[in-house]
């Protein structure tokens, strides 16, 4: 029984994590309906309802810390007013940390909060740090008609100098960090053209963090296509 989203702070969130996926017919829970194009509709798998929902593109921006990832994010919410830019480390929590199924939980999690905001009409822009396979997996995907990927990369020895350059780096003097993003980037550039769909790359190597920013903007009507762990 879903409560006044008033109640409390756990109740709220709650409410909005179920009220798309709690069947108006019958009352059951599935992230798992089958969709039919044609409506679209996503359908009950316990009582066969049609409900009506936007089935919008979804844009998804990955890479590693330092490539001016969130440079771009900064730049996207600010100046893309037809779009809802979301970070998806405000969703972060330990219990999520499971790399063994590719973060899986964490993955769906970030694109059922996404649906719910499409629901409103306009496309959702996520930042993240996966990849295709983690994304396309995943029981939510199926609510999206398209994910595009961007994955913002740079050479390796400016991410690692732009890492140890940040002073909260530094303080946490993890080399440990700073080595798995390196990795994470130099998988990126090799992979992008080869997962599953392909990774458009935005290599931010010789240009400002202003104009990486930018750089996203400038095929009209469309963010890029983006990516993300
Ligand atoms: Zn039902």
């Amino acid at each position: 029984m879903l409560r006044p989203p008033e109640i409390g702070s756990q109740e709220r969130a709650w409410h909005a994590e179920t009220v798309f996926n709690v069947c108006p017919g019958c009352g059951e829970y599935s992230d798992e309906k089958g969709i039919d194009p044609s409506g679209p509709f996503a359908i009950c798998p316990y009582c066969g309802h049609r409900q009506r929902f936007v089935r919008l593109p979804l844009f998804i921006v990955t890479g590693a810390s330092g490539t001016g990832k969130t440079s771009v994010a900064l730049r996207l919410a600010a100046d893309m007013r037809d779009y809802v830019c979301l970070d998806s480390d405000v969703l972060w929590r330990s219990e999520f940390d499971t790399p063994e199924d590719g973060y899986r939980r964490f993955r769906n999690l970030s694109l059922r909060i996404a649906k719910n905001v499409a629901q409103a009409g306009r496309p959702v822009v996520l930042m993240v740090g996966g990849i295709p396979e983690q994304f396309e997996a995943c029981p939510e995907r199926r609510y999206f008609a398209e994910l595009h990927y961007l994955a913002v990369v740079c050479d390796d020895e400016v991410l690692v100098r732009r890492l140890t350059a940040r002073p909260a780096w530094r303080k946490f003097g993890s080399q440990t960090y700073v080595e798995q993003e390196r990795r994470f980037n130099a998988w990126l550039r090799e992979n992008a053209p080869k997962t599953l769909p392909s990774m458009t790359l935005l290599d931010t190597t010789a240009i400002s963090e202003e104009e990486t920013a930018r750089r996203p903007l400038s095929s009209p009507g469309s963010p890029g296509r983006p990516a993300g762990r």
